[in-house]
């Protein structure tokens, strides 16, 4: 039997006893980010690259078992060693090697191969067995360089502010939010984030990552104005449940953006009240993705987590791989 089986639960190895980031409550899991799609609550205990542990009490709960490694440090298990590596995806993101009696996987888990200054860059691991994520693998998603996609934000909050306009930007609070902060511009005036973003924010400084000053917007949006805090040039970082809530009404007329590799697929007349889409991801583009499993030297190649078919189908037809389909059901994720 194979070292790693695709089990309903999720990626299990049986030598181990070990699921990766399953779908239900299981034993012992290996969790490679604290995303609610890879990281669910009830399992007995867990198993987390260090920056992830109190990013994952936070979302379920300061009493869970949970287990820190560092990347490049080897755990055995029923004489299996597995060790973490970066996988560039956000703040405490890790792939999983395992290794037995000469054979190798690595679970990607989410990933990223361009490193954004924030989160610790991919490592390619060498492996016989690749499991990889998909989530943009078409090859229509080729993204542009950072730097780029953050000087259109900065721009666009400029062109707000001159006009006594806030700014309010859409991102998950667990990567997408403390990438945009550690790169907008703060002469253009004051950064607020909400109480979600908040929290994360905090953990993750605590965990020593570096992105910038924010005001925390936690109290309400009123109550930072009456502290003094100008509102009609700041910039609000929020999650999109925000929008619908009372939270947001404080600050009036706004402009409002999203932040989201998805919007190079949308038409703005699709985007329901967002006016500026920019195109920024923490997922491998298509390159990135093809880069990666070549890197891997892997000829046995497992594709899950998003456009499946299409990936696995190039990795044979194009690459002479041996790639096949694993995919848990779509209903089973949640948009990051
Ligand atoms: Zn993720
Ligand atoms: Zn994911």
């Amino acid at each position: 039997m194979a070292l790693v089986t695709y089990t309903p639960l999720g990626f299990y190895c049986a030598q181990a006893d070990l699921y990766i980031d399953p779908l239900r409550k299981v034993s012992k899991a290996l969790v490679t980010h604290a995303h609610s799609d890879h990281a669910r609550p009830g399992m007995q205990h867990y198993l987390c690259h260090v920056q992830s542990v109190n990013i994952l009490k936070l979302r379920l709960g300061q009493r869970i078992s949970v287990q820190a490694m560092a990347y490049g440090e080897s755990v055995w298990m029923n004489g299996v060693e597995i060790t973490l590596f970066p996988a560039g995806h956000v703040p405490g993101s890790a792939q999983v090697r395992l290794s037995f009696r000469g054979e190798v996987w690595v679970i990607s888990g989410d990933y990223k191969t361009v490193g954004d200054g924030l989160t610790p860059a991919f490592e390619a691991v060498r492996c016989h067995h690749f499991v990889t994520e998909s989530t943009f693998g078409m090859p229509i998603f080729q993204w542009r360089e950072q730097k780029t996609v953050f000087d259109d934000i900065n721009t666009w909050w400029q062109k707000n502010a001159a006009v006594g306009k806030p700014s309010v930007l859409l991102g998950y609070s667990l990567g997408k939010a403390q990438r945009i902060l550690k790169y907008l511009d703060r002469s253009i005036g004051t950064i607020i984030c909400h109480g979600a973003i908040n929290a994360s924010n905090i953990v993750l400084q605590e965990c020593g990552f570096d992105f910038g000053t924010w005001e925390d917007g936690s109290r309400g949006l009123a109550d930072l104005r009456d502290l003094g805090v100008k509102m009609d040039n700041c910039l609000v970082v929020c999650p999109p449940n925000a929008l619908r809530s009372a939270w947001i009404s404080p600050l009036g007329n706004y402009s409002l953006a999203n932040c989201s590799g998805w919007m190079a697929v949308s038409k703005s007349g699709d985007w329901g009240g967002i006016d500026k889409g920019f195109v920024l991801s923490d997922h491998a583009d298509w390159p990135q993705l093809i880069e990666a499993v070549l890197g891997t030297g892997a000829e046995n190649i497992y594709v899950t987590h998003g456009f499946s078919e299409i990936l696995a189908r190039y990795l044979r037809e194009a690459r002479g791989l041996n790639a096949v389909v694993v995919e848990q059901s779509m209903l089973e994720r949640k948009m990051e």
